[in-house]
């Protein structure tokens, strides 16, 4: 039985638990390692890591601020996938949006900024609005300013300035969307269908596995597929795009199993936690077909629900992560699979107005 050892012990890492038994897989998660503020660790800290992991097969992680000087000494013994050059790219803004450059996939104007003479020249460049982020360690909307006029300069430099930052264009998208693809060790690549999302303050709120234009699928499949093979990445690797006038515009990666992906637990043959799984342990992968005709995943953010009668309807599958109640955080999800649209949309009102009531508690 081979042993794969996860860093990060949140709720990605448990929904890869639940399918390792089957899969004749034995997995271990970890918290994460001390982390400076600086993104580093200690010499000593990466030795203890070394000596941690050094009794298992193959190291994966769940979650993207793991020190990549550590996981560098961790694969010099047991082999590290995805590709820690994925991971390292990701946890940059810039030197994600400049590999995707590279690759020919189609992205927003993006600028170095490092000054406030740089945010003026942004402003001068990209007109207003435009964004900018922390080039790392961003997440859900965080580390983030939208820049609407002049006046908004001195306000976003003195939130964000000591931060390294990214200027993007803002794009004034149609909607949003998401490829996740699993590649494995030999090469081979399964496709999940593209899907849209809907986020509300940065966060993902819904997942939509919906029917899109052939030309969106395509192109979001090529470029899932260019990035996969530049890394030699092996897993479940996510990427997010905006749509404007049926064009992608790619936003960013996530060299890792993805929330726009949790439908697939029960709306796909094989979810993307089991094929992250079966890439990583040098499985064969497997099928994504999708199940059913509608297909929806709908995050429960700074609440539970603990309502019994969920349990009750049909085809609707809850997943809470257990953890304790906080703003904004990501408490759990629901998927609702059904072949009939009726019954689909009546589930996903009941679904909603029961969410609704138990946030009124
Ligand atoms: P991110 O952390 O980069 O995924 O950003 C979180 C969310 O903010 C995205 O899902 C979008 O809804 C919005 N957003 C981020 N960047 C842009 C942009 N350049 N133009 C328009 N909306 C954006």
């Amino acid at each position: 039985m081979k042993k794969i050892a996860i860093l990060g012990n949140g709720q990605l890492a448990a929904m890869m638990h639940e399918v390792s038994a089957k899969l004749n897989l034995e997995t271990t998660d970890f918290p994460l390692p001390e982390i400076k503020a600086d993104g580093s660790c200690t010499e000593s800290e990466i030795s203890h890591w070394v000596e941690k992991l050094k009794n298992f097969d193959v190291v994966t992680y769940e979650i993207e601020n793991i020190p990549v000087a550590l996981l560098k000494e961790v694969n010099k013994s047991v082999p590290v996938y995805p590709a820690i050059s994925a991971l390292e790219t990701a946890q940059d803004r810039l030197a994600e949006k400049q590999a995707f450059t590279k690759l020919g996939i189609k992205t927003n104007q993006f600028m170095t900024v490092d000054s406030k003479s740089d945010l003026q020249k942004t402003a001068h460049d990209f007109g207003f609005p435009f964004i900018i982020k922390t080039r790392r360690f961003g997440y859900d909307g965080k580390g983030q300013y939208v820049l609407k006029s002049k006046q908004d300069i001195e306000l976003a430099w003195n939130e964000l300035g000591e931060h390294a930052l990214l200027a993007e264009s803002f794009v004034p998208f149609d909607y949003e969307v998401s490829q996740i693809a699993a590649r494995s060790v030999v090469g081979d690549i399964v496709f999940y269908p593209l899907v849209r999302n809907e986020h509300r303050e940065g966060i993902l709120r819904e997942t939509h596995v919906l029917d899109f234009p052939e030309a969106l699928t395509e192109q979001a499949q090529q470029s899932i597929q260019k990035v996969l093979t530049h890394f030699d990445y092996v897993g479940t690797l996510a990427i997010e795009f905006f749509v404007k006038d049926n064009v992608l515009y790619v936003n960013e990666m996530a060299p890792r199993v993805h929330n726009s992906g949790h439908w697939s637990i029960d709306g796909a043959k094989t979810s993307q936690f089991e094929n992250h799984l079966r890439g990583v342990a040098g499985q064969k992968l497997g099928a994504t077909t999708v199940t059913s005709n509608h297909v929806m995943m709908i995050n429960l953010i700074g609440e539970d629900v603990t309502d019994d009668r969920l349990e009750s309807f049909n085809n609707v599958y809850l997943k809470s992560y257990g953890k304790s109640v906080r703003a904004n955080r990501k408490m759990g999800h629901i998927n609702i699979v059904s072949n009939s649209e009726t019954e689909f949309k009546n589930t996903v009102d009941k679904v909603y107005a029961l969410i609704e009531a138990e946030a009124c508690l």
